[in-house]
C-alpha cells in the first residue's frame, strides 16, 4: 500500500518507529536497521508492506521510495517537512483517518512542482479547516463575538478584531475569496508570510 511519512523516530542504535498516514490510517510501525536506509525520511511516499507480529508492533517491510520531483529543492522541501510535522501533530492521537487527510497530500505533491510552497498549504490548509467545520468564513470575531471588518486572524485562522487580538488586519475581501474559492491570488507576499506564520502556530 502506499502511504506518506509523517514521523520517525529514532528507538536503538538503527532502529526506527515510523508513523505513516494511508488513505485510511495512521500507522505505527517498526523498522529493523531502518536509519541505514535513505528510503526513510520525513514527508516521503513509499509504497510498504506491514507484517504483523502478536505482542510487538507491526514490522514495516518492503519499502518503495516514491518521489516528488520538487524534493531537490531545498526551500520547497524544507516547507513540506514543516508542513508534515504540523499534520502529524494535529493527527497523532488517530488510528483510523479520513481519506482527506491523504488526499490532501496527494494534491500538495501535484502542486508543488509549480506552485509557490506557502501558497499551496495556506490552500489546503483552508480546505481542511472547511472539511472539519472549523472555518470561520461569517467574519465573527472570535474573542468578542462581534462583526469584524478587515480581520486579523488568530491560530486555525480564528477572525479577530485587530483591538482584541493586536496583530496586522488583512482586507476581509481578500480572506473572504480565500475562505470561499481556496485561492490566495489576490495575497501579496507580506500577506502571505503573514498567513504562513499563523498557520504555523498549530492546526
Ligand atoms: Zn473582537
Amino acid at each position: 500500500m502506499q502511504g506518506f511519512i509523517l514521523r520517525v523516530t529514532k528507538v536503538k542504535d538503527e532502529d526506527l518507529i515510523v508513523n505513516i498516514l494511508t488513505q485510511s490510517h495512521l500507522y505505527t510501525l517498526y523498522r529493523f536497521y531502518g536509519a541505514r536506509h535513505s528510503t526513510i525520511n520525513l514527508g516521503y511516499k513509499i509504497d510498504f508492506e506491514i507484517e504483523y507480529q502478536t505482542g510487538y508492533l507491526p514490522k514495516l517491510r518492503h519499502i518503495t521510495h516514491l518521489g516528488f520531483p520538487w524534493l531537490r529543492d531545498l526551500q520547497k522541501h524544507m516547507l513540506w517537512q514543516r508542513f508534515i510535522r504540523l499534520l502529524y501533530d494535529h493527527l497523532r492521537e488517530f488510528e483510523e483517518v479520513d481519506s482527506f487527510y491523504f488526499g490532501m497530500l496527494e494534491r500538495l505533491a501535484k502542486k508543488l512542482t509549480r506552485q509557490e510552497p506557502r501558497r499551496a498549504f495556506i490552500e489546503e490548509y483552508v480546505r481542511l479547516l472547511e472539511f472539519e467545520g472549523r472555518l470561520h468564513s461569517d467574519m465573527h470575531c472570535f474573542i468578542c463575538d462581534l462583526k469584524v471588518q478587515n480581520p486579523t486572524l488568530a491560530r486555525a485562522f480564528l477572525p479577530a478584531h485587530t483591538h482584541c487580538v493586536p496583530k496586522e488586519p488583512f482586507d476581509d475581501k481578500k480572506l473572504l475569496y480565500l475562505f470561499r474559492y481556496k485561492d490566495t491570488q489576490f495575497f501579496d507576499e507580506e500577506e502571505i508570510e503573514r498567513l504562513w506564520q499563523t498557520l504555523q502556530e498549530g492546526f
